[in-house]
């Protein structure tokens, strides 16, 4: 990506580094509910245990490397796009775009959702309208999941506000009561939809971002499509157990996040990513 020159979101809040102390895991537990979690391989709900804030005085200390710095200062350039362009667009839409916050923090801290760890992997948390990303996940992505390139990070950003801008339209609140009233594997299948969604609002960002930045390089969008198939429920799942369980997929197959995604990125109309009213087959 080409981001010279660009300014950098105030709307950040880096906890890089700071003190265990104030992780309080007193409401660990109760607000579970709103947690929105990009992978949910293994224990979904992975929040952080009393020993793990123990051995968070390591973070006292905690000096950041040059490539987290510029990890830091690339997430906080790709939230600022995301903000032009969503007060753009919900201006043209007759509608005011509030911004989320952004945390950054190193293996534990506090959400409005709960105690998070590094190994929930970046979230959107609506009761504080603020995405939680540690920024090692973005190494994880390119060693662990063969996701790597800087428009595959910014993608997991785009991602995050993409839930912000459910968040916004009442999307989310919908879906979340919707999700109390029907089985577990229906549940799963309007938090695919909700995830396609969040998919298709990252290519509908970039199609403006760049269109108003010049900001995608050739090989960009591969990054971004080859980052939605290696994160499919499918792909992972197939990974992790080699086999695939279809109901319990939440967040959608490979071939359906880059489908959502590409549409965003060819289409850049946010009304144009209903993935509610589509039947489930052909989402
Ligand atoms: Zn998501």
């Amino acid at each position: 990506m080409r981001l010279d020159g660009r300014r950098s979101s105030d709307n950040v809040d880096d906890r890089r580094g700071s003190s265990a102390g104030k992780v309080s895991l007193g409401i660990g537990g109760t607000i579970i509910v709103g947690l929105i979690i990009w992978l949910m391989g293994g224990n979904p709900m992975n929040f952080v245990t009393q020993q793990a804030v123990e051995n968070m005085s390591e973070g006292q200390n905690y000096t950041p490397t040059a490539e987290e710095e510029e990890a830091a200062a690339f997430a906080k350039t790709i939230l600022a796009g995301t903000e032009d362009v969503w007060r753009e667009l919900f201006n043209q839409n007759g509608m005011r775009y509030t911004p989320p916050r952004m945390v950054l923090f190193s293996k534990v801290t506090q959400s409005g959702c709960g105690n998070a760890s590094a190994s929930t992997g970046p979230f959107y948390c609506p009761e504080d309208q603020t995405l939680y990303i540690d920024l090692s996940f973005f190494n994880q992505m390119k060693s662990q999941l063969n996701a790597g390139g800087d428009f595959a990070y910014a993608y997991v950003i785009a991602h995050e506000v993409g839930h912000h801008v459910q968040y916004l339209l009442g999307t989310l609140d919908k879906v979340h009561q919707q999700q109390q009233r029907v089985s577990q594997a229906e549940s799963n299948q309007l938090s695919v939809r909700l995830e396609l969604q969040a998919d298709f609002y990252a290519g509908v960002w970039a199609y403006h971002d760049n269109k108003d930045f010049n900001s995608l390089e050739d090989g960009d969008i591969e990054e971004g499509l080859n980052a939605a198939t290696q994160i499919g429920d499918d792909r992972l799942q197939m990974e992790a157990q080699g086999y695939t369980v279809p109901d319990s997929f939440n967040h959608g197959t490979s071939a359906q996040r880059t489908r959502w995604l590409k549409k965003g990125l060819q289409t850049g109309d946010m009304t144009d990513g209903d993935t509610f009213s589509v039947s489930y087959s052909q989402l």
